[in-house]
C-alpha cells in the first residue's frame, strides 16, 4: 500500500475533515503519479478529468514532501480560491502547519511611494481620475496587503493605476523611502520564507521572461513546481516570451519624466516642452488607425482589442506609423540625452534613462525586418491606446532554456490537456516531449449524466447570423421552452452574444420567471453569482466564459454551443504561426487550429456535469463535429457523453430520467 492511500481512503483525515469528501480512484492514482515523480524529479503531464479533484491530488504530496513548492494557477482569481479555501482545508486535514503564502505580480500591489510622488504632484486634470486617485488614497490608509483587487471602488484594470504601482524600472529597490511598509516587498519576504506559495502563470512566465516581476530571487530556490491548469500556460508563455512597447508606455514615461525632472532637475531642461512632445507622439501614434468598422469600434469600446499582423496593414497606414515612430523615437532620444546629462542627481532620473533607453531599443527591433527571425510583428488597438509586439512562431526553445536552469520537478496538470487521448500538442508546444503522462479518468458516469446532442437540421456553421438562425429553429425553441433550470449559451464570438442578447430578450417575454444575463453588463463573477442564485436563468458569454465557471446542479442543465471554436481566421499570431508550420510541410489545420479548438470545446462542455449527481444537455449547433473526419477526433477528446442527433429525442430525455439508446446519424 502506498502511503498516500491512507489519505485519501474513505476513513482517512482528508474524509473525517472535508465535508462531502468521497474516496476517487483517478485523484490517488494522479496523487501517486504526482509522489513519484517528487521522488524521482521526472516532469509529469497530466490530465484529470472534471470531479478528479486535482487541487488536493497536487496538494497531499507537496505538503508531505520535502523542499519548496510552487503552486501556480492560471488566474489571480484562482489564486485566491486556492490559498484561502482549499490550501487551508488540506492543511487542517492533514495536520500540518507549514508556512504559506501568496504571491501576485508587481502590477498588483499598491506603491505608496509613487503615490505619494503624485498625490504631491497633483496633476490629475480629468475629474474621474481626481476621484479615483481619493479612492486609492483612501484604500491606502485602510489595507494591509495592498492587494489593489481589494479596492472595491477603482477597478483594477483602470489606467490610474499606473500611478499607484510600480514597474521593475520605476521602483527605488533598497533606496526607497517607503521601504519598510513596501506591500510589495512584504508580500516578496512572506513568499521568500514560505515553504509553499500561490503564484499564477503571468507571474511565473514573468519571471522567467524578465527575473523580475516577483520572485527573481524565489524560483531558483523552489524544489517543485505545480502548473495547474496548465492548458492557459502556452499562451501566457507566448506573450510574455513577445516584444511589446505600447502608446501608453510612452506616455507613461513622458508624464513621470516630467513629474521627476520637475522635482529633482528643474534647471535641467525644459522638461514640460521635452516631454510634452513624446506625449504629443504618443498621442499622434494614437490616432493612426486603420479603417475601423462600427462593430470593430464598439468591439473596441467593450474592451476588446484589434488585432491586425504589420504585413496585413495598408502600406499609407504602415507608412504614417513609421513616420509617426520616428518622430517618437527622435523625442526620446532627446529626453534621453537630457536624462544622460541630469541622471546622477537622482536615482530616479537614472532609472528614466534606462527606460527610455529600452524604449528606444524596442522600437528600433520592431522597425527593423528580420525575413530570417522565426517571429511575428503585429499591432493591437485598444480603448486605452497601441501596442506593437514582435512574437515568436515557438517557444518550446525558450522555455526549455528556462526549465533547464534549474533541477526540479515539474508537474503540468488541467482537465483539458489531451486530444483524444494523446497529449502530443501541448507537450510540443512547451518541448515536454520527455515527461511522463497520465490521464486520470473523471468518475462521473457521463454516459448517463448527459446527452451531447447535435441537431440533423442546422445552419451554415460561417453563417453570419448563425446563432440567431439557430435559436429560431423551432427545435431548439422547443428545448429552451421545456427546460426547467438554466442555461449558458457560449458563443464564439462577441458578435453572436449581442446576437443571442437580444434574440433571449424578446423569447424572454414570454417566460417571466427566466433570468438573462450577458457578458459585458456586469462583472464576470457577478453574472455568475446571479446565475447561480437564480436557479433558471440564462447566461450569454463568449470566451471567458468557457471556462473556470463552476455551477453545479439544476442551475445549469444546458449548455448551448454555436459553433467548433476555431481561432479567427484572421488573428494574426495563429495566421503567422500557421504559414511557418506550411512551409516546414506541416498540415497548421491539424497540428495548431483542431488542437486548439478542440482544448477549448473540452473546457466549455465541461461546464456541464460537475458533480456525481448533476444531469444535462449540451447542443453544439455545428454539424462539422458529427459529419466530419476532424470533427470526430474533437469529439473523441470530448466527455462520453451520450449522443444524439435527433432534438425531440433529447427534449423527451431531458423531461424524463429514460436511459439513452443513441439515434443513428451519429456514429463516431
Ligand atoms: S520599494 Fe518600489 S514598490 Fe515599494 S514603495 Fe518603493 S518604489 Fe514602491
Amino acid at each position: 500500500m502506498s502511503p498516500l492511500e491512507p489519505l485519501f481512503s474513505e476513513s482517512g483525515p482528508i474524509a473525517r475533515s472535508v465535508k462531502g469528501y468521497r474516496y476517487r480512484a483517478g485523484q490517488l492514482r494522479l496523487a501517486q503519479a504526482i509522489q513519484e515523480c517528487i521522488d524521482s524529479g521526472q516532469t509529469l503531464v497530466a490530465e484529470a478529468g472534471t470531479g478528479v479533484g486535482k487541487t488536493f491530488a497536487y496538494l497531499v504530496p507537496l505538503l508531505q514532501s520535502q523542499g519548496k513548492s510552487i503552486v501556480s494557477t492560471a488566474t489571480r482569481h484562482l489564486q485566491d480560491q486556492l490559498y484561502e479555501r482549499d490550501l487551508p482545508r488540506i492543511k487542517a486535514a492533514l495536520g500540518v502547519s507549514i508556512q504559506t503564502a501568496v504571491l501576485k505580480g508587481r502590477a498588483n500591489y499598491l506603491c505608496l511611494y509613487r503615490m505619494e510622488q503624485h498625490k504631491e504632484q497633483g496633476r490629475f486634470s480629468r475629474r474621474e481620475d481626481i476621484e479615483a486617485f481619493g479612492s486609492i488614497v483612501r484604500f491606502a490608509a485602510q489595507t494591509t496587503t495592498g492587494d489593489i483587487a481589494e479596492c472595491a471602488e477603482v477597478p483594477e484594470n483602470a489606467p490610474i493605476w499606473s500611478q499607484a504601482t510600480s514597474t521593475r524600472e520605476n521602483c527605488l529597490g533598497q533606496q526607497c523611502p517607503r521601504l519598510t511598509d513596501c506591500h510589495l516587498m512584504a508580500a516578496r519576504t512572506r513568499a521568500a520564507q514560505a515553504d509553499l506559495v500561490v503564484i499564477n502563470h503571468h507571474l511565473l512566465c514573468a519571471d522567467m521572461a524578465l527575473r523580475d516581476e516577483g520572485f527573481g530571487e524565489l524560483l531558483p530556490t523552489v524544489n517543485h513546481v505545480v502548473i495547474d491548469e496548465a492548458h492557459a500556460l502556452p499562451e501566457v508563455a507566448t506573450h510574455f516570451f513577445s516584444q511589446s512597447i505600447s502608446t501608453q508606455a510612452l506616455s507613461g514615461l513622458a508624464r513621470d519624466a516630467l513629474g521627476v525632472g520637475l522635482q529633482h532637475a528643474r534647471d535641467g531642461a525644459s522638461w514640460p516642452d521635452l516631454c510634452g512632445s513624446l506625449e504629443r507622439c504618443a498621442a499622434e501614434l494614437r490616432l493612426v488607425s486603420p479603417a475601423t468598422s462600427g462593430r470593430e469600434e464598439a468591439l473596441m469600446n467593450a474592451g476588446i482589442n484589434r488585432r491586425i499582423g504589420w504585413d496585413q496593414l495598408d502600406e499609407s497606414v504602415r507608412t504614417q506609423w513609421l513616420e509617426k515612430l520616428n518622430a517618437a523615437t527622435d523625442a526620446l532620444i532627446a529626453l534621453h540625452q537630457v536624462l544622460t546629462r541630469n541622471a546622477e542627481r537622482h536615482l530616479e532620473l537614472a532609472q528614466l534613462l534606462a527606460v527610455a533607453q529600452d524604449f528606444i531599443g524596442r522600437i528600433g527591433e520592431f522597425c527593423e525586418e528580420d525575413p530570417a527571425a522565426a517571429v511575428v510583428r503585429w499591432m493591437e488597438w485598444g480603448r486605452y491606446g497601441v501596442t506593437m509586439h514582435i512574437t515568436p512562431y515557438e517557444i518550446a526553445p525558450r522555455f526549455q532554456q528556462e526549465m533547464a536552469k534549474h533541477q526540479r520537478t515539474w508537474i503540468m496538470v488541467s482537465a483539458t490537456l489531451a486530444i483524444a487521448g494523446r497529449f502530443d500538442h501541448f507537450v510540443q508546444r512547451l518541448g515536454l516531449e520527455q515527461a511522463k503522462t497520465l490521464i486520470a479518468e473523471s468518475p462521473f458516469d457521463f454516459q448517463q449524466q448527459g446527452l451531447l446532442l447535435v441537431p440533423q437540421q442546422l445552419p451554415d456553421p460561417k453563417a453570419p447570423d448563425l446563432i440567431e438562425r439557430l435559436l429560431q429553429q423551432s427545435e431548439i425553441r422547443a428545448l429552451l421552452d421545456s427546460l426547467e433550470g438554466g442555461a449558458f449559451i457560449l458563443c464564439t464570438s462577441h458578435r453572436a452574444v449581442g446576437h443571442a442578447r437580444g434574440w433571449f430578450e424578446q423569447w424572454a417575454s414570454g417566460h417571466p420567471d427566466r433570468l438573462i444575463l450577458a457578458q459585458g453588463e456586469a462583472p464576470r463573477q457577478s453574472l455568475i453569482e446571479r446565475f447561480r442564485a437564480h436557479g433558471a436563468a440564462i447566461l450569454i458569454g463568449s470566451h471567458s466564459f468557457w471556462e473556470g465557471v463552476d455551477v453545479p446542479g439544476a442551475a445549469l442543465s444546458m449548455v448551448l454551443i454555436d459553433k467548433l471554436p476555431f481561432a479567427p481566421p484572421d488573428d494574426p499570431v495563429m495566421q503567422a504561426r500557421s504559414r511557418w508550420l506550411t512551409r516546414q510541410g506541416f498540415d497548421s489545420f491539424s497540428v495548431i487550429q483542431i488542437p486548439e479548438a478542440a482544448i477549448l470545446l473540452k473546457q466549455g462542455v465541461g461546464r456541464l456535469i460537475r458533480t456525481e449527481t448533476d444531469r444535462g444537455l449540451v447542443v453544439v449547433g455545428d454539424r462539422r463535429l458529427a459529419e466530419t473526419g476532424y470533427g470526430r477526433r474533437i469529439l473523441r477528446s470530448l466527455p462520453n457523453f451520450a449522443r444524439t442527433r435527433d432534438c425531440k429525442f433529447a427534449k423527451d430525455w431531458l423531461a424524463a430520467d429514460v436511459p439513452v439508446s443513441p439515434s443513428p446519424g451519429f456514429d463516431a
